[in-house]
């Protein structure tokens, strides 16, 4: 059950104006020309868009006060504005809302995008870029800046991104009066359509700038610092605001994603923040048991006690000794998995000392064989 006046934030009781200044508020906060791919945003804005359509209208608020939701489906018709009677299935019909709501006078865009008139309504964001970029595992654990070089759509230097020679090289298109949408008639239904005279930009250049043709962007190499955190992980992506293509028209630029990619490493293997790492032992250190150096994913020294008798695949926890967790909680632990190496190419002298051994062995040295093998004895007899 959809309840339109929390999705606007304003009392039952509240006025026409509280309704009008809710929704502006909050469809600002979500249009898609702010939140560009962001799905979630589309969705709540379409809903604070239907909310509004029948909130505003006295008579439709009257119907939804009394019956709900379901009284508005039945009210139907022209005037019910809702194809297929369940909502906005349409983001036209949520901007044709939106552009109502917001009327004549410089459009929506005036408040949205901030800056001079003059340059608004068409104003327009620049396109967000991805980028691929594959780091070592020492520089995920620790973080560090990386210097990257890209191609891009950066504000034209000789006309300070306005596209225009001269500063009275533009004027505002009159088939649109610089809103760069124009309202268009289907059937019952009024859409929203980029102005066919300006494509959408609002205004028309009479005297382009020589150095990017107009378009107020000129491609170009672009370098970039990325400051990587510890303990970013591969599959993670970083926002880097503002480095996407220029806007158009005194919009605003787009953002940059920069995908990561950790090299695995050859001895560390990463699970998370912890890591582990397989360390190998002769018998006899394992058997008599030993001191060693730790390396750490940091490169840190951690003096480690392999206990007498530990046993292979036996994995001693270092706590807080792994990848810090790039979020700032914590470190992760190192997991140091002991894999006991059989001794090899034995000489006649070592061989006969082992069987000498082998000799004095009892049973209480190997619990793990004695006891699988009365586990065998007493499944045959
Ligand atoms: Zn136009
Ligand atoms: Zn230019």
């Amino acid at each position: 059950m959809k309840d339109y006046y929390s999705t606007l934030g304003v009392p039952r009781e509240g006025t026409i104006d509280d309704i009008k200044k809710a929704y502006r508020k909050k469809a600002l906060e979500c249009h898609p020309d702010r939140n560009p791919g962001d799905a979630k945003a589309e969705a709540q804005f379409k809903e604070v868009s239907e909310a509004y359509e029948v909130l505003s209208d006295e008579n439709r608020r009257r119907i939804y006060d009394q019956y709900g939701e379901d009284g508005l489906k039945n009210a139907g018709g022209m005037g019910g504005g809702f194809p297929g009677g369940g909502g906005f299935s349409s983001m036209d019909e949520a901007l044709r809302t939106f552009m109502g709501a917001f009327g004549g006078g410089g459009g929506p865009f005036e408040s949205f995008f901030g800056g001079h008139p003059e340059e608004m309504g068409s104003a327009r964001r620049g396109a967000s870029k991805q980028v691929n970029l594959s780091i070592r595992f020492e520089e995920a654990a620790r973080g560090m800046d990386k210097e990257i070089t890209i191609m891009n759509l950066l504000p034209c230097k000789s006309c300070n991104g306005t596209g225009a020679k001269t500063k009275n090289g533009i004027k505002s298109c009159p088939t649109c009066q610089g809103k760069g949408q124009v309202f268009q008639n289907r059937g019952f239904f009024s859409m929203v359509t980029a102005c066919p005279q300006c494509h959408g930009a609002g205004q028309l250049i009479t005297d382009p700038c020589k150095a990017c043709g107009g378009e107020g962007r000129v491609k170009d190499r672009q370098n970039i610092t990325i400051r990587i955190p510890p303990g970013i992980d591969s599959g993670m992506s970083m926002k880097m605001d503002g480095y996407g293509e220029a806007g158009l028209a005194g919009g605003p630029p787009g953002d940059l994603f920069v995908n990561i990619t950790v090299e695995p490493h050859s001895t560390f293997h990463r699970q998370g923040d912890d890591v582990v790492l397989e360390y190998p032992v002769s018998f006899i250190e394992a058997t008599l048991g030993c001191r060693k150096d730790m390396p750490t994913p940091l490169g840190e020294t951690v003096k480690i006690i392999i206990p007498e008798g530990t046993q292979s695949g036996k994995t001693l926890r270092l706590s807080g000794k792994g990848i810090p967790n790039v979020h700032g909680n914590g470190r992760g632990d190192l997991l140091i998995k002991i894999i006991v190496e059989t001794p090899v190419r034995l000489n006649e002298k070592q061989k006969a000392l082992l069987k000498s051994f082998q000799e004095l062995e009892t049973e209480q040295n190997n619990p793990n064989r004695k006891s699988f093998l009365d586990k065998l004895k007493g499944l045959f007899s």
